[in-house]
């Protein structure tokens, strides 16, 4: 297997070290309203700046699509991450190519830090164009990614800088990718999964390529209807992709081939209204309303969901079981976020999860930090589970 160049190991002292990091935090009212992004970048940060180097932060914001959008300024960022680091200098540069950001590296002493603008403002960011790229690497002497969430795109802060420049992964580049591989690649078995959220239609890749793979795949969500529908379950006015019946079908066609076994609910929770408070009962499979609508799994399905955890060594979770922002139909998700935590703990499970959603949901639940791994990347998480090579992480293997 192909690995990295760590950055553990390089001589950083002196050097000129540029670090894309993933700074696309959330803001509200021209300041960062979340920080978790920022603070996972830290130890790759100090790491280098304990050890000499001059560190130069590469990130894009939104999408000014190639255009200098003065409310898309990573100042903010940096003034946040200048918070974040008070035994550190942190400076902030106008722009990330040209003269301003060159007497801004130039100016920089060892073991401090610069962020430099939106990569964005930038078309040859997004284009992955050559003579971006040649003008960002001037502004290093080595390069290091950390941003995981970022390397499905194969842009010049993430891909081509790796080529023009000696590249590294960055500690948690380097984590997120071992979590991953040894998920889905190397785990210990039996594996499941649990696939949860809205729809098929945007999963129907990360199934396909995880019944060949696992043991057992948990569906869950707005997508376990159109499965139950599939099967011939009446599901009433649920949130349901009937047109992606046959797809199902094959999803579970292919499970069957590979021995892999898909656990669909067997009671639900549904209500008249996606509201939070809303009247709601269990009801059994082929007892479904046809004025309601299934928000949750049920009681009886999460015990057995909860016991069927007990028989894996290896756990990814990728979305929710139900409605899980909406009060009471988080049940069902925490439930067993919970039992997959306190096995976590207890050194029987290996947990690993990624997503918007499904970090927000475990926050919820409180068991973010018994997880063994939590992404908080989610298209490339999602391209990742689908078994696709990422560029950014493609780029900095050496072979
Ligand atoms: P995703 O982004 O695909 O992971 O989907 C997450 C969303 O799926 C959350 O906002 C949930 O509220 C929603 N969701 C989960 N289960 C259901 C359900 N049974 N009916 C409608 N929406 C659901």
């Amino acid at each position: 297997m192909s690995t990295f160049r760590s950055i553990e190991n390089a001589d950083v002292a002196g050097k000129r070290v540029l670090v894309r990091a993933d700074m696309n935090v959330p803001m509200q009212d021209g300041a960062v309203s979340d920080a978790t992004r920022l603070e996972r970048v830290l130890p790759t940060i100090r790491s280098l700046t304990s050890r000499g180097a001059r560190v130069v932060l590469l990130s894009h914001f939104a999408r000014p699509k190639g255009k200098r959008v003065p409310d898309m300024s990573l100042k903010p960022v940096a003034e946040k991450l200048d918070e974040l680091l008070p035994e550190i200098p942190v400076r902030f540069a106008a722009d990330c190519i040209g003269s301003e950001a060159e007497q801004a590296v130039g100016a920089l002493a060892d073991g401090a830090v610069l962020v430099l603008e939106n990569t964005r403002f930038h078309p040859g960011e997004e284009a992955n164009d050559p003579g971006f790229t040649a003008e960002l690497a001037r502004l290093g002497d080595m390069f290091v990614n950390d941003a995981f969430s970022v390397s499905h795109r194969a842009n010049a802060s993430t891909v081509g800088i790796a080529g023009a420049l000696p590249a590294y992964a960055g500690l948690q580049m380097a984590a997120e990718v071992d979590a991953l591989t040894r998920v889905l690649e190397h785990p210990e078995r039996p594996v499941g999964a649990v696939v949860g959220g809205a729809k098929v239609s945007t999963k129907i890749s990360v199934l396909t390529n995880l019944v060949k793979k696992l043991d057992c795949v948990i569906i869950g969500g707005g997508m376990a209807n159109t499965f139950l529908h599939a099967r011939g379950v009446d599901v009433g006015k649920s949130l349901c992709e009937p047109d992606l019946a046959d797809t199902a079908r094959e999803i579970m066609k292919a499970a069957e081939d590979t021995g892999c076994e898909v656990l669909l609910p067997s009671d639900v929770v549904v209500a008249k209204e996606f509201a939070a408070g809303a009247a709601n009962e269990v009801r059994a499979l082929d007892d479904v309303p046809a004025d309601s609508m299934i928000l949750d799994v049920g009681p009886e399905t999460c015990a057995a969901l909860k016991s069927r955890l007990t028989d894996l060594k290896t756990l990814l979770w990728n979305g929710p079981l139900g409605a899980f922002e909406i009060d009471p139909f988080g049940e069902g998700t925490f439930g067993l976020a919970r039992a997959a935590a306190k096995l976590t703990k207890e050194g029987r499970l290996t947990t690993v999860a990624g997503g918007g959603d499904t970090v927000a949901a475990l926050n919820e639940a409180g068991v973010t930090g018994d997880f063994t791994y939590v992404s908080t990347a989610g298209g490339a998480f999602l391209e990742w589970l689908e078994g696709k090579e990422l560029p950014g992480v493609a780029a900095l293997r050496v072979a």
